[in-house]
This record gives structure tokens, C-alpha cells and sequence, in this order.
């Protein structure tokens, strides 16, 4: 079985950690660094690396995954979007992380890139994550896939009822687990569990948990992808705004009382938006006793 998926399925806690490719030579090498930094003080179970989201390239993507493989052999799973491309590209892609040994996947849509309609993003023949899903479990070669899920729901499809039927599809069409939009108040994360278990869903869904690091992005963040940010979350935060050492630790303090709410509840595995940064990885580790 795939270490991504035993991790997933451990009765003890563990902790992904998911990190964007940077689009300079020098980011790729501070983002070695950080990650270094947190496996340094934290187990981390795997990282998983996004593909073409926040403006990254492709060559940008595939370089540093298979860096990231060399260091982490079967501990990094490699993000795939389907929107903008075909069989033929998604193939080749595929193709050069199984030589570099990668074979744990993030399999998803995309987003409809600016300027194009969704009817020509999706014109090389994948219309959603579930047939993305679907091929790779035919190409077959893959030991894990895991899917997105949005405790809040999926901005294009308003209707809540319809969005988690879609969301429980991808598990019907191969995925092993899901990791999570990342929200803020864990009511949202229970109901959606809750509802996606009642529509016959059996795979793990990992919270997905956002340390803020900076008040407007968050905001900006959640504004792109149908998440709210709580009154009670931009107080705590504001006082800190002039202050960025104090913020990280407020930040952190944020993080790690919600995780240990979701502890409470049973949940064991937390996928953490580390935005290529340690400190606050490293300071919730710290409030959470993680720290190896
Ligand atoms: P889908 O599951 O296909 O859903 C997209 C929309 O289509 C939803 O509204 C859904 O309800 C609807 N839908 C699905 N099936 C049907 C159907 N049969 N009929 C009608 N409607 C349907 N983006 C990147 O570009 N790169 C990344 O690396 C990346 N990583 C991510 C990781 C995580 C954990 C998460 C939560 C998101 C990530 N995203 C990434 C963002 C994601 O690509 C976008 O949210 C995208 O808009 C939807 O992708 P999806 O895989 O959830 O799509």
C-alpha cells in the first residue's frame, strides 16, 4: 500500500503539508529549505506539491517535484489539473513523474484559466476531477489519488445537494482520500463529512488548514474560493498587523485550536497550507507537542 495512504488511514495523527512551485530559481531553493526546516522539526507524512496554480509553470512544477521525490522517496504527491490540457499532455506529464518514481497523485479540475471558456478549458476532453479520476485509475501505475473537497461548497455550483454529490463521484471514480478547501469554523468540515457520509462516502477527508499569514490574502483567498473568514478570526489577527512576529504567533495559536478541535472530534489527519513557509508550521508543531 502507498505510504501516502497509510499515512492517511493511521489511527495516530499525522500531517501533510502542501507547498506551491515558485516561479524563480531562487524560490525553488529557499522552498527546499523550508520544507527541510519543517521535516526537521516535524514528521511530516508527505508534501504535496500544486500544478499551474498561482501562475507556476509547468517545466517550474515538474523540476521541483522530482527534486522534492529525490529527497522523499513515496512521500510526495504530485497535483494534476486537467482543465487546458488532453490525454496526450496529461500522459507525458504522468509519464515523466512515474521515471522519477512519483506515483501518488492530486487529481483535479483546475481552474478555468482567465480568458478562456470553460467550454475551451475543457475541450481536450476532461470535463471534471471525476473523469481525471477515471483515467488515471485506467492508465493505471498509480498508487495513490487523492481529490478536493469544500466544506463550504464549490463556488460554481451553488446548489449544496449537487456539489456533494459531485464530490462523493470522484471517490466512486477512484480516489483514495480527499483533502480539504481550507476553512475556518470545524462545524463546516463535521456537516460536510456528515452529508458526504449520508450520500455513501468511505474514503478519509483531510481537513485542509490554512495558517493566515498576511490579513488581505486571506480574505482575497477566500473571496476566490467560496470560503468565509470569521469576524472572530480577522479580530484576533488585526491588532497584529504592525507586528509580524506577533502575528505569526497569534496565527499559529489560531491554527493549532482549531486543529485540536478537530482532534477532539476524531479526526487524525490535517493537510496544512504551509505556503512555503516554516515558522508557523513549525510554531503550531510547537503548541500542539508535534515537535520531534
Ligand atoms: P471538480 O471536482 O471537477 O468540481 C468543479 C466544479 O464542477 C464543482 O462546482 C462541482 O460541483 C462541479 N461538478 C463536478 N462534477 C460535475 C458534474 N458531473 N456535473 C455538473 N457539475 C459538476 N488548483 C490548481 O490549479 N492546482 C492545484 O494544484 C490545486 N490544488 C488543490 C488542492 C486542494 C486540496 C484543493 C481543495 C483545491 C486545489 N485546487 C488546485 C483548486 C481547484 O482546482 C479548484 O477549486 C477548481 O475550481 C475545482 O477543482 P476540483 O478538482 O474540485 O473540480
Amino acid at each position: 500500500m502507498s505510504a501516502v495512504i497509510e499515512e492517511i488511514r493511521s489511527p495516530g495523527v499525522t500531517v501533510s503539508i502542501e507547498v506551491f512551485p515558485p516561479k524563480s530559481e531562487n524560490g525553488a531553493v529557499r522552498l527546499l529549505e523550508e520544507t527541510a526546516r519543517i521535516q526537521e522539526g516535524v514528521r511530516v507524512a508527505f508534501t504535496s506539491v500544486t500544478y499551474g496554480a498561482g501562475g507556476s509553470t509547468r517545466d517550474g512544477t515538474l523540476n521541483l517535484v522530482i527534486e522534492l521525490a529525490k529527497r522523499n522517496p513515496g512521500r510526495v504527491v504530485a497535483h494534476l489539473t486537467c482543465v487546458g490540457s488532453n490525454e496526450e499532455a496529461l500522459s507525458r506529464l504522468l509519464s515523466a513523474y512515474h521515471e522519477s518514481g512519483m506515483t501518488d497523485i492530486m487529481a483535479l479540475r483546475g481552474d478555468i484559466p482567465e480568458g478562456m471558456t470553460r467550454e475551451e478549458a475543457v475541450s481536450g476532453g476532461f470535463r471534471y476531477a471525476a473523469d481525471l479520476v477515471s483515467w488515471l485509475r485506467e492508465a493505471g501505475g498509480v498508487s495513490s489519488i487523492g481529490v478536493a473537497g469544500y466544506p463550504e461548497g464549490h463556488p460554481e455550483t451553488p446548489d449544496r445537494a449537487k456539489d456533494l454529490d459531485h464530490f462523493v463521484a470522484k471517490a466512486g471514480a477512484g480516489a483514495d482520500y480527499a483533502a480539504t478547501q481550507f476553512f475556518f469554523e470545524n462545524s463546516d468540515y463535521f456537516r460536510f463529512v456528515v452529508e458526504a457520509a449520508a450520500r455513501g462516502l468511505e474514503i478519509p477527508v483531510a481537513p485542509g488548514i490554512l495558517p493566515v499569514r498576511d490579513i488581505d490574502q486571506v480574505v482575497r483567498f477566500a473571496g476566490m474560493c467560496g470560503a468565509a473568514v470569521p469576524e472572530r478570526v480577522l479580530s484576533a489577527l488585526e491588532p497584529y498587523r504592525g507586528d509580524p512576529e506577533g502575528f505569526k504567533e497569534k496565527s499559529a495559536d489560531l491554527a493549532a485550536e482549531q486543529i485540536s478541535g478537530l482532534i477532539e472530534a476524531g479526526v487524525r489527519h490535517f493537510h496544512i497550507y504551509s505556503l512555503n513557509k516554516s515558522d508557523i508550521v513549525l510554531g503550531i508543531a510547537d503548541r500542539l507537542g508535534w515537535r520531534r
